[in-house]
């Protein structure tokens, strides 16, 4: 057999169907795909290209990021930590998120995807907030990285005054010309008609984006319910909560994915389980956000119902998916008392195949197996947290996180070898990164909050 990549005598964790985790394992590479998996020894008569010593790695499938905003991180740690939801969106994320320009939202959405790829995601589901949607794709395309991404979209006329039928119009228009430009058609990246989410979209537009994904073979993606004040708009205009007016109009199912989903009831955890609707939780922002995820979540209820939960990162602040899988497998087992809820290996489920789910993907991605695309991720064993190797799993979750990820490879090429990005020029990102947060900063008047002073 021939090869472009073999890499012997690693640690595998494969999650393929049978689990399986390979000591002194190897992987070949052809083109896009794996083409074997194995022990070093079984894979020995490969002719490959290049061999690569993969001794001091633990290999593992790329992790799948279902719900970020690329596009925010200029403005991490510059939001105040301690003000209302409404407040926080209303007055300082959107008007200064509006204000960047497209070269601003493509230095941020570099600097995302850095912080990504060097963590070990090499696919993501952007949330749906991207505002320069041609600069940012190309930006997203150049990086290596895997992406289903959506404009930002949004159609309630809050203005009384507004024309409420061109506003849908519109909406759904760009949107049907994002499909176009970039289809879902086996290439990297990919559009969504995504949706804002909450109440900010009417009926006719989540029955239109709906109808859309599904002639086209895409999928839509949306918040709702983080903190309350979803389900209180709805029920004041709907007199149903929000999950269950979506189920009224018939827009829940498997092509859907909702985000947060901390305030929900009994009820709509049921209505979610049998349509069959994907559920991303993003534990790290939940947690700091204060949404009240440990009191008031259902994921262990959701999960029994046989719900796909899949994991994200969300706003600027962290973008490493080891993070979120090692909350995901801690903070249920305390706010239970509970210590058999979301064990390691169900994290790591959930930063994986169930990511791969949300997006379609199963049949391609999510496992280290033959015919998978070469989604990889080498975690550098020569590091304190990962000595010694006992059991491979419970410390990627519990002992690692994505500092030690050596390299990664997208589609078989290898976009983060030794630490850096191969395909981001990373010192001139940083210095780009400080002159456009400054200059979005500066331009919007806000003050830069800090208890401590900041000489
Ligand atoms: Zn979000």
């Amino acid at each position: 057999m021939q090869a472009d990549t073999l890499i012997t005598g690693a640690c595998l964790i494969t999650v393929d169907a049978q689990r399986r985790i390979i000591r002194d394992g190897a992987v070949a590479i052809a083109g896009d795909t794996i083409v074997a998996v194995g022990k070093s020894a079984d894979l020995a008569g490969i002719d490959a290209r290049e061999v690569i010593d993969g001794s001091r790695f633990v290999l593992t499938p790329g992790f799948v990021n279902c719900h970020v905003h690329i596009t925010e991180t200029l403005i991490r740690g510059f939001i105040p930590g301690d003000l209302p939801f409404d407040e926080t969106l209303g007055r300082w994320v959107i008007p200064l998120y509006k204000d960047h320009s497209p070269a601003e939202q493509i230095v941020a959405a570099k600097l995302a995807i850095a912080a990504m790829l060097r963590t070990g995601t090499t696919t993501f589901l952007e949330a749906g907030t991207i505002i320069a949607f041609d600069e940012v794709m190309a930006a997203i395309e150049s990086t290596g990285i895997r992406a289903r991404t959506g404009r930002w979209t949004e159609d309630r006329a809050w203005d009384p005054s507004a024309d409420a039928e061109a506003l849908t119009r519109e909406a759904l228009a760009a949107l049907e010309a994002d499909l176009e430009s970039y289809p879902q058609d086996g290439r990297r990246i990919a559009a969504w008609p995504n949706l804002i989410g909450h109440m900010t979209a009417t009926d006719e537009l989540w029955r239109s984006v709906t109808d859309l994904a599904k002639r086209t073979g895409t999928r839509v993606s949306a918040h709702m319910s983080p903190v309350g004040g979803d389900s209180e708009w709805y029920l004041a205009n709907t007199g149903r909560r929000a999950v269950e007016h979506l189920s009224d109009i018939g827009v829940l199912g498997p092509h859907l994915n909702l985000v947060h989903m901390v305030h929900i009831d009994a009820h709509e955890a049921e209505l979610v389980a049998a349509s069959g609707t994907n559920v991303t939780h993003c534990p790290d922002a939940s947690l700091r956000s204060g949404y009240g995820v440990t009191h008031r979540g259902l994921f262990p209820e959701m999960a029994k119902a046989g719900v796909n939960l899949a994991l994200g990162t969300d706003g600027a602040d962290n973008h490493d998916m080891m993070r979120v899988m090692a909350l995901m497998a801690s903070l249920f087992r305390d706010a239970r008392e509970d210590r058999s809820l979301f064990p390691a290996h169900e994290a790591l489920e959930m930063g994986t195949l169930n990511g791969a789910k949300v997006l379609g993907l199963s049949d391609t991605m999510g496992a280290l197996a033959v015919g998978m695309k070469a989604d990889i991720v080498a975690h550098d064993m020569r590091r304190p947290e990962w000595c010694p190797l006992n059991n491979p799993v419970e410390q990627l979750i519990s002992s690692a996180d994505g500092r030690g990820v050596h390299s990664v490879w997208v589609d078989g090429v290898r976009v983060v070898d030794d630490y850096r990005c191969t395909l981001i020029d990373e010192d001139a990102l940083y210095a780009e990164g400080q002159a456009a947060a400054q200059a979005v900063l500066g331009r919007s008047g806000l003050p830069l909050v800090s208890e401590w002073p900041i000489g």
